[in-house]
């Protein structure tokens, strides 16, 4: 049975930017096994995110803006994102640039394999995949299990992503802004809103999104995606060049990331997707910085923020509105940007905002709905 240091228990956004990041630690002449069973790693989702500097995939970003709008049926605001840009980097491109970095290095492999079972173990934990069978010194766990159990006091919701990317024959888009949240779609009780990436005047992807507490049908987000591109944006034809889509779960309770001895949970399993936001592209990187500090400082991986506990609990309340008053989120969103830089609140939604900022931030969200799901449990 072959033995390897690291061994990556699936090789998407988390897999892979760890693998990457420990590729250019110190620790990267050890031996790494990738193990994915998604072979083709086609353009399945597009990864966004905001930030001030530059990151290890910048060479795979497709399109930045210094600008985003948030609109509803009765404002649209137009906020400069300065000294933030909110950066694009398509699946295919992500896949393809980690590749890249991964690749020559002869203590780094790839096997393509249905993960069957991981077996922690004292000094190494066993992966089964296929009809192999390896030992890694340390396994790194991203493959998504049937949701967990819940336990009182937490929430759950659904977050329902459908994206087309579309072309038109007349310019259609403002290329400059990108559209954060644009609500003017049927909210149906839940939080949902339309995401517009402009890539060109004629081109852009355009994703339905919804926080809800059921299950959504596709047939009702194409609906809602067809009738904003007629009503909204005015077009009555486009055609569509590719299609993006999942539903991902968001919740409040913690999601263990010491899975064994030799075994830690990364990306989704790891809790990493922010439950208010359904970003993860951040968290992950800054994940896989900790890992690696872990292992060269401690010589072990566990040792990783938790978190601050003041940003869980205004993540627990936050999901808790939202299940409960979701057709009130629309409104309650428009007046947190109206009311806040957007500096404060994209520095809140990566928690990094100090508690001024945090109290900020509060005096602009409904007292009585939030003190309400303060006190629920
Ligand atoms: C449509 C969509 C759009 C999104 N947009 C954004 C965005 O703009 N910004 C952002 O920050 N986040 C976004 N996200 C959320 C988030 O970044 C992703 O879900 C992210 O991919 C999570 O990383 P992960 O490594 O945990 O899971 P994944 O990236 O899904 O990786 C898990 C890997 O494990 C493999 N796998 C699973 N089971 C097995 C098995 N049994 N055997 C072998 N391999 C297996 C899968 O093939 C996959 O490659 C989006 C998600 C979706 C679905």
């Amino acid at each position: 049975m072959k033995h390897y240091d690291f061994v990556l228990a699936g090789g998407g956004l988390a897999g892979l930017s760890l693998a990457c990041r420990l590729a250019r630690s110190p620790l990267g002449s050890k031996s790494m096994l990738i193990i994915d069973h998604d072979k083709d790693q086609q353009s399945d989702r597009t990864f966004s995110f905001w930030t001030t500097g530059s990151g290890p995939f910048d060479d795979a970003v497709c399109r930045s803006w210094r600008h985003m709008r948030v609109a509803g049926s009765c404002t649209e605001q137009r906020i400069d994102l300065d000294p933030y840009r909110y950066k694009t980097i398509r699946g295919r491109d992500f896949y393809r640039c980690a590749r890249g970095l991964l690749a020559d290095r002869p203590s780094i492999e790839f096997a393509d394999g249905h993960i069957d079972s991981i077996e922690d173990g004292e000094r190494a934990a066993t992966v089964r995949f296929d009809d192999n069978e390896v030992t890694g010194t340390w396994v790194f766990d991203s493959l998504l299990e049937p949701a967990q159990a819940m336990n009182n006091g937490f929430t759950r919701l659904k977050l329902t992503f459908v994206g087309w990317e579309i072309e038109t024959s007349e310019p259609s888009f403002d290329a400059d802004v990108m559209t954060f949240m644009d609500f003017r779609t049927p909210q149906r009780d839940d939080l949902r809103f339309i995401y517009v990436l402009p890539f060109a005047v004629n081109r852009a992807l355009v994703e339905y999104t919804a926080f809800t507490t059921g299950r959504i049908s596709g047939s009702e987000a194409r609906a809602a995606l067809t009738a904003y591109l007629e009503s909204v944006v005015g077009l009555q034809q486009f055609s569509i060049l590719s299609q993006e889509g999942g539903c991902l779960p968001v919740t409040d309770q913690p999601y263990p990331r010491r899975l064994g001895k030799r075994v830690m949970a990364v990306g989704i399993k790891g809790g990493r997707l922010k439950p208010t936001t359904g970003y993860a592209f951040t968290r992950v990187k800054a994940d896989s910085d900790a890992i690696v500090a872990s292992l060269l400082q401690r010589g072990h991986p566990f040792d990783v923020p938790q978190g601050e506990p003041s940003f869980r609990w205004l993540d627990s309340i936050m999901l808790r509105v939202m299940a409960k008053h979701g057709g009130d989120m629309h409104a309650i969103m428009e007046t947190f940007f109206a009311k806040n830089p957007a500096e404060r609140v994209l520095s809140f939604l990566d928690e990094e905002a100090t508690p001024l900022d945090i109290l900020q931030l509060m005096a602009t969200l409904p007292a009585a709905k939030f003190v309400e799901a303060a006190l629920l449990n």
